[in-house]
């Protein structure tokens, strides 16, 4: 790495961030795009978040990442939140320019480019399950009906949640029809039974774990699965799913496809074809980043 006083900077904003994929995946593109600029992780406590906006001002970084637990609270600090993530409630792209900072959500547009991807789906017209109602979900439950889906169902453990997240999104929708629930029972089996996709927007198997419910005798035999978790050789619930039958993926497309997305709104231009996902797999194989 060649840094120079003319090397832009990028980074990513959380806590913790020792465990993210973006800085390998974001240098590797910058280097292989031929941009002078380096991607730095930034772990930021959650009292320090005003302050660390402060220092992209005064350090001219021109564009970060946003990660847990900072992308519902740097929307209020921001000067602009454009109009996609201000529907989500949540930024994860910062960029920094002419002074001002812009959120946006590349988390949706990398949910639907994953899906059409590594599975061959597209939502429209389609019907479509979604397990969890945190941040992640919600940006996929906008994207999904903001790209056609006709049924969106949200399933979460705390039922509550889920309710308050389709009443919110709900009237923005009018073209989609909506279901809210827990996570078990009657309802899940229902809504499995009729899903052509569920979504996996749960942290179930961050840590390997297997899904502890997953009534698969109930779901369709034409669904496909999509998990947002990723792990270096596949999620216990892809690996389920294809044992048993079932086209599945992980989260590994859409984390590569929201990086892209990012790294196109900093440099104006989308980063070469293929390097981030190439770059993830190549150390994971070699085991160099964490899994
Ligand atoms: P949040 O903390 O906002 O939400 C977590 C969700 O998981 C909640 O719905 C929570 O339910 C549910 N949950 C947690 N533990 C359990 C459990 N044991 N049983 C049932 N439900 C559970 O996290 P995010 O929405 O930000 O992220 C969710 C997942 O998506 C993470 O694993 C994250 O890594 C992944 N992700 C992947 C991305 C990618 O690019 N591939 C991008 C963004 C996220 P409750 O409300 O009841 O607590």
């Amino acid at each position: 790495m060649n840094l120079r006083g003319t090397t832009q900077v990028f980074g990513i904003l959380g806590d913790p961030v020792a465990h993210s994929l973006s800085p390998v995946m974001q240098n590797e593109a910058l280097r292989q795009a031929g941009i002078d600029g380096v991607y730095v992780p930034f772990r930021v406590r959650r009292e320090d978040l005003q302050a660390a906006l402060a220092g992209l001002r005064a350090l001219g970084i021109k564009g970060v990442n946003v990660t847990i637990p900072h992308k519902e609270a740097v929307c209020a600090l921001l000067d602009e939140v454009d109009p996609e993530a201000r529907l989500i409630g949540a930024v994860n792209t910062i960029v920094h320019r002419d002074g001002r900072l812009t959120g946006h959500n590349t988390d949706g547009v990398g949910l639907l480019r994953a899906l059409a991807e590594d599975l061959g789906f597209h939502p429209g017209r389609r019907r479509i399950l979604i397990l969890g109602a945190g941040g992640a979900a919600r940006a996929a439950l906008v994207a999904l009906c903001r790209a056609g889906a006709e049924w969106v169902g949200v399933a979460n453990r705390n039922p509550a949640r889920a309710e308050t997240l389709v009443g919110e999104i709900r009237p923005n929708f009018p073209g989609t029809t909506f279901a809210s629930h827990g996570m078990e029972g009657e309802e899940l089996n229902s809504s499995l039974g009729q899903a052509d996709l569920v979504v996996n927007a749960t942290s179930i198997g961050l840590k390997g774990e297997e899904f502890p419910f997953f009534p698969w005798a109930a779901l369709s035999r034409e669904a496909v699965i999509y998990d947002m978790v990723y792990a270096r050789g596949g999620t216990p619930l892809v690996r389920t799913a294809g044992a048993k039958g079932f086209r599945a993926a992980d989260g590994l497309g859409m984390l590569v496809a929201q990086g892209e997305a990012a790294f196109a709104l900093w440099t104006g231009q989308p980063p070469p074809s293929g390097v981030m996902r190439r770059r993830i797999l190549a150390d994971w194989e070699r085991q160099e980043v964490p899994g």
